[in-house]
């Protein structure tokens, strides 16, 4: 098993209400057996490299590469002291995902029909719309989004500098419904950067005046009270769930009654294997799961659940993945189609690319 992680930079500087950056790292990890390489990855840091290469890699010593809930779970207790949340749960995610492609490339099956397909085609939203664009940059995008991908939603950030500029968020709203008319949803983003009241004030005007369908992480989503208050206050769906490190985590957030939409993502909550629990889990609480960026190593999981709303088309990955990955996938018509002819998930690295970009 071997880790790297590579820096890509974005286009120009993002932030959304509560954190700014200029750099994604892909941590990728490819493992090998009988001459074939399966690919995972996660979205996170360098510090990544040395838990899969280490504590990770030896806790798989001696277990088949049929065998990935045993490999999954030998890598959970072997984290034991070192806490699931976070780092951990991000690299046990990458590795989740490279064994699950390396068993259905030596199954020779495309991942979607492994798991066992419920759709053809799997619906994304289009997300980015970062604070720190101006107008032109924002529409922009929206009208690829929109336009030249089909997305029948659309995602920006609002709460900018923690819910201090509010007459710009609902102006930015205001500027994205006109963009994209009103066909197409538009939804928002907080990530955690309003406090309560703020929140039901704010998101009761963007139902009124701007029609928008979706608040995300109005609250911090550590804060499962303060979403089933906005829950139950403001018209619009309430989602969380981007840090979810454990399917329990699912669970409780399900439990508390926090959000209409159950967000999770396969590179953060423990790979492929957490995702399906936790999309069963969704379902047992009769809600949808929408999977959290990461949309190309999506596709294939989430054309295997019955209870999919969609996949967020993050900006930053749609840049990151069609640099770094073979075959990572595009929107047309305002879905990704998984690729069934190739098997596994049906990327690779993409090595002579991403040489230069290497960070750790
Ligand atoms: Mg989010």
């Amino acid at each position: 098993m071997r880790a790297r992680a590579f820096d890509v930079p974005t286009d120009r500087p993002e932030a959304d209400g509560t954190l700014s950056w200029t750099t994604t790292t892909v941590v990728v990890v490819q493992v090998s057996a009988e001459g074939t390489v399966g690919t995972g990855w996660t979205y996170a840091s360098t510090a990544c490299v040395p838990l899969v290469e280490g504590v990770l890699a030896t806790a798989l010593d001696g277990i088949g590469w049929t065998d990935v809930g045993a490999a999954h779970e030998a890598m959970v207790r072997a984290c034991r002291n070192l806490g699931r949340p976070g780092l951990v749960g991000c690299a046990i995610s990458a590795v989740d995902v490279a064994l699950w492609d390396l068993k259905a490339r030596l199954l020779d099956l495309p991942l979607v029909a492994l798991l066992g397909r419920c759709e053809h085609r799997v619906p994304v939203y289009g997300s980015g719309g970062f604070t720190t664009y101006d107008d032109e940059a924002t529409t922009r995008q929206l009208e690829r989004f929109a336009g030249e991908w089909g997305c029948r939603a659309v995602k920006l950030k609002i709460a900018e500098s923690w819910g201090t500029e509010e007459e710009r968020d609902l102006a930015r709203v205001a500027l994205a419904r006109q963009v994209v008319g009103d066909d197409v949803a538009v939804m928002v983003d907080a990530n955690g950067g309003y406090h309560r009241k703020q929140a039901i004030r704010l998101g009761r005007q963007l139902v009124a005046a701007h029609a928008v369908s979706w608040f995300e992480e109005p609250v911090s989503s550590q804060d499962l009270d303060g979403l089933r208050l906005v829950r139950d206050t403001v018209e619009c769906e309430v989602a969380a769930g981007e840090y979810l490190f454990d399917e329990r985590d699912a669970t409780s957030m399900l439990r508390s009654g926090a959000v209409d939409v159950l967000q999770v993502d396969a590179t953060r909550c423990g790979g492929y294997t957490s995702w399906l629990r936790a999309a069963a889990t969704a379902a047992a609480f009769g809600l949808e799961v929408s999977a959290h960026c990461a949309p190309s190593l999506h596709a294939h999981v989430a054309g295997a659940v019955p209870n999919l709303r969609h996949v967020e088309y993050f900006w930053d990955h749609h840049r990151a993945d069609a640099l770094l990955f073979e075959g990572a996938l595009t929107p047309s018509a305002g879905s990704l189609v998984p690729d069934v002819d190739a098997p596994g998930h049906g990327m690779a690295l993409r090595e002579a690319d991403a040489a230069p970009l290497r960070a750790a």
